[in-house]
């Protein structure tokens, strides 16, 4: 048998971007491991990357086009060819396209691959000479970019190894334990070197119990929170004012807003002792090197945008920058900045854009101009991670909607399809990646042959694009070659060298790439009260929903084999108070919709809360639905970030 070992990195939608090695023998992945390339990865990597194999040999994998002749409710795939797929296709855009206009057509596209070729590359080109409409990118991080840009530009965070030397750490709405667990490491020699560890999330989780400090906040209440530890900085006279006249400006909205914030009014909305905010507000003050991990949970909500912005601005206020492990990190991306415009820019249209969390409002209503009349779901499976599920199914159930599903596995979403495309996985096709957490990047070859008559990304769009009859270059390029092209296309943030080992120092060797050069502690898009908190009315449901990321989910990626049954975690006061116990089945509901699933009774969840995993399928509850169907589709006014963590529901015991 012959066995070579092929070294990788991994593109999923996770901070870390490990080093893989992938041991293949005959042609086929017997071994997923830590590859021995980048140092971050330390030896090892989650298990849901190494059971990958499971999704590469699945028996839900497709291996050639199919076309659905039955219909939307009872569907009746069948296999056709790569030509007929591309025909029908094409002829049905064309036709969408000459009596509605393109924007018609809606692309539907996430994060399955944080590759560069197999996202936003030959599609966003193919979409935007069919003037298609755009589709704004809101599941995550929208606020966050939105705001750190705003106030830092694309300045790169403190790196992984670089925590070690901070004496007091802040995990302010993220777990690293679970989804960026490459941190891990640091953060336990962090601590054993003496540094105090703090953990703001309404969850106990394998962070908190890690950490000194864990405040179990109320789902949405991270900016009073803030606010109140920056009042209480100002006027015990802690604040760095030299550092703020020198590298900073707009801080006044910021400073009056935080005046309304008492320590002891943010303990009650935040539902923690006010002795802990004290606590944390001193020792924070204390320290240097200080450094907050600003995750990504926080914003899920209507306050999150203005929460991110407070938060980010605690490091400049206080003057934490300028030292090793001191500052903040967020997305790290910026230590490697990509020049789309070197090539095969997609023609800019001014085609509609529309927020891709209010997608069942969308494929719905009736008034927009044009309806749509046809959506391409790929990188993304929004039946099952996209809030208000049932509306988003009511409207793939529409038998005018023409639907194209283009990925490795029968989704959920694509038991909606007209067509169906298979999809290459990353061990299949050429891709080049860039990390948001580590400072780590490269190219992707294939390892194994594709599955079947899988296609890539590339290969698809540059497919169509022939078969519309355009000429353009990009859809003659090979898979290969485009990486290496895009490759070339990065080039390193000032200051980074050649890139390798470069960890920076915050204000020493990296500095804010705004317009002035300062970090602007009131960005653009928070609205007309920038800080002002809205406190969540409270209606018939007592109870916040959250579904954060999983050791086994991060989206829906591989929720498949890795989330085949989902539980719910409640407090044991609320178990008692509705007489449920943890043999028992429940019923999660609102207005939008229910889940039925077993559950899981637990101190680590706060009371009031209940908790649900992201990306879970909807195989894996009693009656086909997951945590969106419980999550409005409201958004945040910064970024028009999703809010998922704005779900109200109750609970009651399933007879
Ligand atoms: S930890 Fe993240 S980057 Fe590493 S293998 Fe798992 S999913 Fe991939």
């Amino acid at each position: 048998m012959a066995t070579k070992v092929h070294q990788t990195i991994c593109p999923m939608d996770c901070p870390d971007t490990c080093a893989l090695s992938i041991s293949v023998s005959d042609g086929k992945i017997d071994r997923i491991s830590a590859g021995n390339n980048h140092p971050n990865t330390n030896g090892f990597i989650c298990t849901k990357l190494s059971r990958f194999a499971r999704r590469v040999y699945s028996s839900g994998r497709l291996y050639s086009p199919l076309r659905n002749f039955g219909t939307k409710i009872a569907p009746e795939f069948r296999t056709i060819s790569w030509d007929s797929a591309i025909e029908e296709i094409t002829s049905r855009f064309r036709n969408i396209s000459e009596k509605w206009g393109g924007e018609a057509i809606l692309p539907y596209n996430y994060g399955g691959s944080n590759g560069f070729l197999s996202d936003e590359f030959t599609d966003a080109y193919f979409f935007a000479l069919m003037g298609a409409s755009q589709l704004e990118k809101t599941l995550c991080a929208a606020p966050t970019t939105l705001v750190a840009t705003g106030m830092y530009g694309k300045m790169p965070g403190v790196a992984y190894e670089d925590f070690i030397h901070s004496k007091a750490i802040i995990i302010w709405g993220a777990n690293p334990g679970k989804s960026h667990i490459h941190l891990m490491p640091y953060l336990k020699e962090a601590r054993s070197n003496g540094a105090f560890i703090a953990n703001i999330d309404p969850v106990k989780t394998s962070s908190s119990a890690q950490a000194d400090l864990h405040l179990p906040v109320q789902p949405g209440t991270d900016l009073p929170l803030a606010l109140a530890m920056i009042n209480y900085w100002t006027e015990n006279g802690l604040l760095d004012k030299k550092f703020i006249r020198e590298f900073a400006c707009n801080e006044e909205s910021l400073l009056c807003t935080a005046k309304k914030w008492s320590i002891e009014s943010a303990a009650e909305v935040c539902g923690i002792p006010a002795y802990d905010i004290h606590q944390l507000a001193d020792i924070y003050a204390k320290c240097s090197p200080a450094l907050i991990r600003c995750g990504w949970g926080l914003e899920r909500n209507r306050n999150g945008g203005q929460a991110v912005a407070a938060i980010l601005a605690i490091p400049a206020l206080m003057g934490k920058f300028g030292v090793r492990g001191g500052g903040y990190t967020l997305s790290n991306s910026g230590f490697l900045i990509y020049n789309r415009s070197k090539r095969y820019t997609p023609p800019k249209n001014g085609t509609r854009m529309l927020n891709m969390t209010r997608l069942g409002a969308i494929l719905n209503d009736s008034s927009l101009n044009p309806t749509i009349k046809s959506i391409f779901i790929y990188n993304s499976n929004p039946v099952a991670t996209v809030p208000d599920q049932n509306e988003i199914i009511r409207g793939l159930q529409r038998d005018d909607l023409f639907t194209v599903v283009f990925d490795q596995v029968m989704t959920d979403s694509a038991q909606f399809a007209d067509i169906i495309l298979p999809a290459t996985t990353f061990l299949e096709h050429h891709d080049f990646r860039r990390s948001y957490g580590t400072y780590h990047y490269g190219k992707i070859d294939p390892v194994i042959a594709p599955a079947g008559k899988s296609r890539s990304n590339h290969q698809v769009f540059s497919a169509l694009g022939r078969a519309m009859g355009w000429q353009d270059e990009i859809f003659k390029e090979n898979d290969a070659l485009l990486a290496e092209k895009i490759e070339s296309d990065f080039q390193f943030y000032k200051n980074a060298g050649d890139g390798s080992g470069f960890t920076p120092v915050l204000f020493e060797s990296v500095f804010p790439a705004t317009a002035n050069g300062k970090i602007n502690l009131c960005p653009d898009g928070l609205g007309k009260d920038p800080f002002a908190y809205i406190p969540h009315e409270s209606g018939q449901y007592s109870m916040t929903l959250i579904s954060p990321a999983t050791n086994k989910t991060i989206n829906s990626t591989m929720g498949e084999y890795n989330l085949p049954e989902q539980f719910a975690l409640i407090n044991p006061l609320d178990a008692v108070k509705r007489d449920i116990d943890s043999h028992c089945k429940v019923r999660i509901f609102n207005d939008l919709g229910e889940v039925l699933c077993k559950i899981r009774i637990s101190r680590e969840v706060r009371e009031g809360v209940v908790v649900l995993p992201k990306g879970a399928w909807r195989k894996s509850s009693i009656n086909g639905s997951t945590a969106t169907a419980l999550t409005p589709a409201n958004v945040n006014i910064v970024g028009g970030g999703a809010c998922f963590n704005d779900a109200r529901v109750e609970v009651e015991k399933l007879v």
